[in-house]
């Protein structure tokens, strides 16, 4: 059964599901045979090469699943792909496929629903309902790449849940997606982002695993921080660009930081002039970039985006005061791909 701690072929390395085969009475070679055909999301009975009472044993056992589309948005704007996904329990995700000059990126999730709580984000609403398997989360990129006949070049951990709060099955996820024998997507291209789960920002920088790692930062103080982000009560900002700090020191990988302008809450001239102040103490000892994201409204928050211009002169105080900024460029706006939107529609319908 596939599932949170169950059997679950997407999950394995290829290693692992030569020996599990063998202990299933098949031949070792299947593994590799079997793994190909997961890997482009066939179905069994199209697995030609396969033995029919091996697709038969992996049908009964629900040891393999690919996730259903349950619908599908195509940007008129930008040609952004937001799906909502069915898992194998009836649980809906988001997956989100954009298109960039150097190729596609996927935007996957890592849990249904989460129980960061962050104020402006609408996957945490209605909480954490499970975590994702690793085979799980790579399940969307290639039931994106089926879908859309294409290779997807780079992953970002940015959809909905928290990566930090299902680490060992994100870890497991990286490994299989980076792997040679699996997808091959380099680690230079792939993202995870985290509202700062400090404990295993430690923990990652001990793995070698040469991705990049984003921080949603959102406010230059504990007061704001924390009353928008709960993590904030735990962590606090400067232990949170500390971690950031010794995770440089560790990989010598350059850290992004994510700040999603709010009107009204963080986006003033003199939260930029404070927010500068507070990240070039930190640049002393590592370099860094912020992203500026204006804030997508989500129906039941009545968090407002800053307007363009406010958010251009922000950029611009950053900017002069000596810190790398930039306005994350916004795809998709027509169709809500920012996550967690269409998740929530169906969880309030159902
Ligand atoms: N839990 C992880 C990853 C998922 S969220 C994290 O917090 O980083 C991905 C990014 O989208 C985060 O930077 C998050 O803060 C941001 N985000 C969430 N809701 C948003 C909204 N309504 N508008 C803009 N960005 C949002």
């Amino acid at each position: 059964m596939i599932g949170d701690g169950m059997t679950d072929l997407l999950s394995m390395t290829l290693s692992e599901l030569e020996e599990y085969l063998v202990l299933n009475g098949e031949k070792k070679f299947r593994a590799k045979q079997l793994y190909q055909w997961m890997l482009k999301g066939e179905k069994t009975e199209n697995m030609t090469n396969i033995p029919k009472s091996l697709g038969e044993f992996v049908n009964k056992e629900n040891l393999y699943y690919i996730p259903e589309i349950e619908r599908k948005l195509v940007s008129k704007i930008d040609g952004t792909v937001k799906y909502l996904f069915k898992m194998y329990d009836g649980q809906m995700i988001e997956s989100v496929v954009m298109s960039y000059e150097h190729g596609y990126t996927i935007c996957v999730s890592c849990q249904c629903g989460c129980r960061m709580g962050c104020k402006f984000c609408a996957s945490t609403i209605a909480g954490k309902v499970r975590d994702l398997s690793a085979g799980e989360i790579l399940s969307q990129i290639i039931a994106a790449q089926k879908d859309l006949g294409i290779r997807i070049s780079n992953v970002v951990m940015m959809g909905i849940g928290e990566p930090f709060d299902n680490y060992d099955n994100t870890l497991r996820f990286l490994r299989l997606v980076t792997s040679p024998d699996g997808l091959n997507i380099g680690a230079r291209h792939i993202s995870v982002s985290t509202c700062g789960v400090v404990d295993k920002i430690y923990k990652l920088a001990e793995e070698n695993l040469g991705i990049t790692l984003s921080i949603s930062l959102h406010a230059y103080d504990d007061s704001v921080r924390s009353s928008i982000m709960p993590v904030n009560n735990k962590w606090n900002v400067d232990r949170l660009l500390t971690a950031c700090s010794d995770y440089f020191k560790t990989t010598g990988r350059r850290i992004s930081f994510e700040y999603t302008l709010i009107a009204g809450v963080n986006d003033s001239e003199e939260a930029a002039v404070s927010l500068s102040r507070v990240l070039k103490k930190y640049m002393k000892t590592m370099p860094l970039h912020v992203n500026l994201i204006p804030v997508n409204n989500v129906e039941e928050r009545d968090f407002r985006a800053t307007g363009k211009n406010a958010a251009i002169k922000f950029m611009q105080t950053l900017n002069q005061n000596g810190v790398n900024a930039t306005i994350r460029r916004k795809l998709g706006s027509d169709i809500n791909a920012s996550c967690g939107q269409l998740r929530r529609e169906e969880t309030k319908n159902s």
